[in-house]
C-alpha cells in the first residue's frame, strides 16, 4: 500500500468513527415501489374501478395518500420508465419510446438511478419484474445500482405469440441478475414470482434499509393470470389480473407488517401509463379521462398513485397538487439522507412536505410538460393544459378489440386548445379564446422548455439534454 492510499484509509476510519452509531430510529427509512404496466386513472377499486375488487391496494390507500393529479413523463413503457428511474424527462437523458429486443441503446450508465441515489446510504437494492431501459446485459438493472434482479427486460408481448407480429420477435427472455434463466416462460407465473423475489428479499433485509423496485409486467397485455385466478372476476381476465396484483400487494404488505416495518417503510403503487385501448375488453379504463396510453390526454398520462408511510403521511387523505414519478427520485433522496445526483439538471423536486400533508404544500411545480418523443404537445400550469397542435391516435368513439386482438387506431389532429383540468378533466371544451392571456403565459413557459428540452415539432434542439447510452 502506497503511503498515501494507507493515509486515506486512516482518514476514512477516523471519520467513520467520529460518525454517531447508526441506531435502530435513525437508519434509513424503506421504500418499496409497486409500478403496475398500463394500468388506467380507474383500474383500481378505490378510483371506480368495476367487476373486481382490489382490498389490498384500497386499503393502501386509506391507510396513506392517493394524489389525484399525478403523472408519468410519457405514456409509453421507456420514456416512463427512464423519468421514473432518473427523475429526469425522458428526453433529457435520450430515451424515447419502448425500447424493442436487442435495442442498440439504453439507460446510459452515467446517469444516476434511484438505486444508485440509495446506495452509499446503505440500502439493500432489487429489481423484480419489467426493466425496459436496455436488454444487452451492459444496461440492465444489475448495472444501473440494483444487487438484485429477475424479470423480463422489456415488454411482455415482444415475443413471437404477438398477435399482430407472430413470430416478429425472438424468444422473450425471463432474467435472473444476467442470465437467460427460460425463453417465452409461462406468464401466468409472472405477477406470483415477482411476489416471491419481492417477500423473501423483505425477509432477508429486515435488518436494514432496503430499496425494493417491483415493476410488474401487468396487466400489459398479453394478459396472463395466476390459475388459482382465473374466472373469479366479473371483468374477464382484465380484472382477475388486477386481482392477481391486487393480491400481491396484499403480500407486501403481510411480510412488512409481520417484521414490524409499517412505521419504516414508504409504500408507492402507481403507473408506467394509462391502458392500451384498443385492446377494448382486455384493457384497463382511464375513467372520467379522455384517451389513453401512447397520448398525452390525461388518460395516458394521469395515473393512480398511492403513497403510505404509516405515522408520517397522514392516513386517509387525497391530494389534488401536481406531483409525478419524476419527483420520486429527489424525494427518496431527501427522505434518506442521501444526496441528489451532482453536476446535472434533474427535473422532479421534493414533494415532502405534499406527502408530510402540510398545509401550506403546493406542487413544486410551475410548469408541467407533456413531451411525446422529442415533441411538447402540451403543457399544464395550474388547472390550465395547453395543447400545441398535434396528432394522436384514437378509437374515435368505437369499441376496442376483443379477447387479446386490438382494434384499429386511427390518426386524429387536435388545434391548439385549452382545457382547465378542474372543472374539465375529459378536456372537452377548449376556452383558448375565452383566456388568451392564459395563453400567452404558457406558450411563453413552453418557449423555456422548448429552449432546455428541444422540440421537434418547433424543429428546436434542446440546450441540456443528455444522450442515450449506446453498444
Ligand atoms: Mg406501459
Amino acid at each position: 500500500m502506497t503511503s498515501m492510499r494507507w493515509l486515506a484509509s486512516l482518514a476514512l476510519a477516523a471519520a467513520s468513527c467520529a460518525a454517531p452509531q447508526a441506531g435502530p430510529s435513525d437508519r434509513p427509512l424503506n421504500i418499496v415501489l409497486v409500478f403496475a404496466d398500463d394500468l388506467g386513472y380507474a383500474d383500481l377499486g378505490c378510483t371506480g374501478a368495476q367487476g373486481y375488487e382490489t382490498p389490498h391496494l384500497d386499503r393502501l390507500a386509506r391507510e396513506g395518500m392517493r394524489f389525484t393529479s399525478f403523472y408519468v413523463a410519457q405514456a409509453v413503457c421507456s420514456a416512463s420508465r427512464a423519468a421514473l428511474m432518473t427523475g429526469c424527462y425522458p428526453n433529457r437523458v435520450g430515451i424515447q419510446g419502448a425500447l424493442g429486443p436487442g435495442a442498440k441503446t439504453g439507460l446510459h450508465l452515467d446517469e444516476v438511478t434511484i438505486a444508485e441515489v440509495l446506495k452509499p446510504r446503505g440500502y439493500a437494492t432489487a429489481c423484480f419484474g419489467k426493466w425496459h431501459l436496455g436488454d444487452d446485459p451492459k444496461f440492465l438493472p444489475t448495472r444501473q445500482g440494483f444487487d438484485d434482479y429477475f424479470g423480463l427486460p422489456y415488454s411482455n408481448d415482444m415475443w413471437p405469440r404477438h398477435p399482430e407480429r407472430p413470430n416478429g420477435y425472438p424468444p422473450l427472455p425471463l432474467i435472473d441478475r444476467e442470465t437467460v434463466v427460460e425463453k417465452n416462460p409461462d406468464q401466468t407465473k409472472l405477477t406470483s414470482s415477482y411476489a416471491d423475489r419481492a417477500v423473501s428479499f423483505i425477509e432477508k433485509n429486515k435488518d436494514r434499509p432496503f430499496f425494493l423496485y417491483l415493476p410488474h409486467s401487468m396487466p400489459h397485455v398479453p394478459l396472463a393470470v395466476s390459475p388459482d385466478l382465473a374466472g373469479k372476476s366479473a371483468r374477464g381476465v382484465f380484472g382477475d389480473v388486477l386481482m392477481d396484483i391486487d393480491r400481491s400487494v396484499g403480500r407486501i404488505l403481510e411480510t412488512l407488517a409481520k417484521h414490524g416495518l409499517d412505521g419504516r417503510t414508504l409504500v408507492i403503487f402507481t403507473s408506467d401509463n394509462g391502458p392500451w385501448l384498443s385492446y377494448g375488453d382486455h384493457a384497463g379504463s382511464a375513467g372520467p379521462l379522455r384517451e389513453g396510453k401512447g397520448t398525452s390526454f390525461e388518460g395516458g398520462v394521469r395515473v393512480p398513485a398511492i403513497f403510505r408511510w404509516t405515522g408520517r403521511i397522514p392516513a386517509g387523505r387525497t391530494c389534488g397538487e401536481l406531483a409525478a414519478t419524476i419527483d420520486l427520485l429527489p424525494t427518496f433522496a431527501r427522505l434518506a439522507g442521501a444526496a441528489a445526483p451532482a453536476g446535472r439538471i434533474i427535473d422532479g423536486r421534493d414533494i415532502g412536505p405534499l406527502l408530510r400533508g402540510e398545509p401550506e404544500a403546493r406542487s413544486p411545480h410551475e410548469a408541467y410538460y407533456y413531451y411525446w418523443g422529442l415533441e411538447l404537445q402540451a403543457l399544464r400550469s395550474g388547472p390550465w393544459k395547453l395543447h400545441f397542435p398535434h396528432e394522436y391516435r384514437s378509437l374515435d368513439g368505437k369499441p376496442g378489440g376483443r379477447d387479446g386482438i386490438p382494434a384499429k387506431y386511427v390518426q386524429r389532429r387536435i388545434e391548439l386548445s385549452l382545457f382547465n383540468l378542474d372543472s374539465d378533466v375529459g378536456e372537452t371544451a377548449d376556452v383558448a379564446a375565452k383566456h388568451p392571456e392564459v395563453v400567452e403565459r404558457l406558450k411563453a413557459l413552453a418557449d423555456k422548455a422548448r429552449e432546455d428540452l428541444g422540440d421537434s415539432a418547433a424543429k428546436v434542439q434542446g440546450k441540456n439534454v443528455r444522450p442515450a447510452g449506446r453498444l
